[in-house]
């Protein structure tokens, strides 16, 4: 089978898709994206993500490049040609294509979409949940609207790149002040000596992660009960437990911050529980 992916209204084949060079995207990453998970062939928390995607394109002042309801059609089309049954899908709108300069383009011009799908790597998915990963502690050099959802991610990828040389699976950024805001592609959590679960406050510090709303209210009905602070690196070296969550995996045991073992060195019990919560909403087997 190959793989298709649909670009400014055509599905085409993935290996020959491609976009102008003067895409704003690709020239100024004036752009947003979504990832949102698939299972069983369904999308998770589809309306979360189309929520936050809508709200990144109002930020940028893009508009929307086509209705919702297109939106959910061509979707739902992407992951079936591409036939995932677990994996992800991956929405990118930009301002579109305009001859360089960096004010806005003249009203009129069409944003450009762009969705792909792909199968997961269960297997190193499940892998890592079993063992639990290790992270890196580093400076937070990205911009200051962590909110936006933007394709602008030089600093999440040196990070990552540089925790992945280092042999971490994560990068925890800290803020000037020697709190970690979140993971390059990941929000990040403990639970503190108290036994209770620690996530840093929403502001435009972090992404608003659709896992990390999903787990506040799975916490919620089970009775988790969930601080929502900032924590200190230190705080975060000797915690309980610590995980990560985002779309695909949606929760990642942590068993080393840095040099330091977290907990006994094997995925916390309070970490795994989250995880159940999460799978009892429905959308994780
Ligand atoms: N924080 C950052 C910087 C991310 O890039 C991501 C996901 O890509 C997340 C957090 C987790 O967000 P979500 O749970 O919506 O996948």
């Amino acid at each position: 089978m190959s793989r298709i992916a649909y670009v400014n209204g055509r599905y085409v084949r993935h290996a020959e898709a491609g976009v102008h060079i003067e895409d704003r995207g690709y020239q100024f990453s004036d752009g947003v994206y979504e990832v949102c998970g698939v299972r069983g062939g369904m999308l998770m928390d589809e309306e979360l993500h189309l929520g936050r995607l809508q709200r990144s394109l109002s930020e940028l002042r893009i508009p929307m490049p086509m209705s919702l309801a297109a939106l959910r059609i061509v979707l739902r089309e992407v992951v079936k040609r591409n036939e995932v049954a677990n994996g992800m899908i991956y929405c990118q709108v930009t301002r579109g294509v305009a001859p360089r300069d960096h004010p806005f383009p003249p009203a009129g011009i069409k944003p450009a979409i762009v969705i792909t799908a792909k199968r997961l790597n269960e297997a190193r998915v499940a892998a890592a949940v079993e063992k639990g990963v290790a992270v890196m502690t580093m400076p937070d050099q990205r911009w200051a609207r962590r909110d936006i959802k933007s394709v602008s991610l030089l600093a999440n990828i040196l990070a990552k790149q540089t925790a992945r040389e280092a042999g971490a699976y994560e990068a925890w950024l800290v803020d000037p002040d020697g709190f970690i805001t979140e993971g390059s592609s990941t929000n990040a959590w403990i639970v503190d000596k108290d036994g209770r679960v620690v996530t840093r406050p929403l502001s435009a510090d972090i992404l608003g992660g659709i896992t990390r709303h999903v787990l506040l209210e799975a916490a919620a009905r089970e009775g988790i009960e969930i601080v929502e602070r900032p924590f200190t690196v230190d705080e975060a070296r000797t915690a309980r437990e610590a995980f990560v969550s985002a779309s695909t995996a949606i929760i990642i045991p942590v068993i080393r911050v840095d040099d330091m073992v977290i907990g006994n060195g094997a995925p916390g019990s309070t970490t795994m529980r989250l995880r159940r919560a999460y799978a009892a909403s429905g959308v994780l087997s």
